[in-house]
This record gives C-alpha cells, structure tokens and sequence, in this order.
C-alpha cells in the first residue's frame, strides 16, 4: 500500500481516505486517520476550497 500525504496536515500517511474535492471534483483530497478524527479542514490544491 502506497503512503500518501495528507491534504490537512501534510504527513505522510497509510490510512487515509481518498475523494475528489466537491466544489471543482477535479483535485483528489487526501486525508489521514487523525485529520478525519479530528475533523481537521483540508483545503483544494486546484481550486483553494477549505472545508471540513
Ligand atoms: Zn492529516
Ligand atoms: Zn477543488
């Protein structure tokens, strides 16, 4: 399994989840276990949408 890094806090990670951003659907969203725990906000590389 390849690691990825998190869209929220950037590290490195095994256990995320993977979703295209919903305002644009055109940039992956990557976040980590403990961004989805801690509902941390990811923002869109493409489109610069924050959100939870
Ligand atoms: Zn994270
Ligand atoms: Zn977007």
């Amino acid at each position: 399994m390849a690691l990825r890094n998190c869209n929220s806090c950037g590290r490195q990670t095994k256990e995320f989840v993977e979703f295209p951003c919903p305002a644009c659907g055109e940039a992956k969203i990557v976040r980590c276990q403990q961004c989805r725990e801690t509902v941390n906000s990811y923002k869109c590389p493409k489109c610069g949408r924050e959100g939870p």
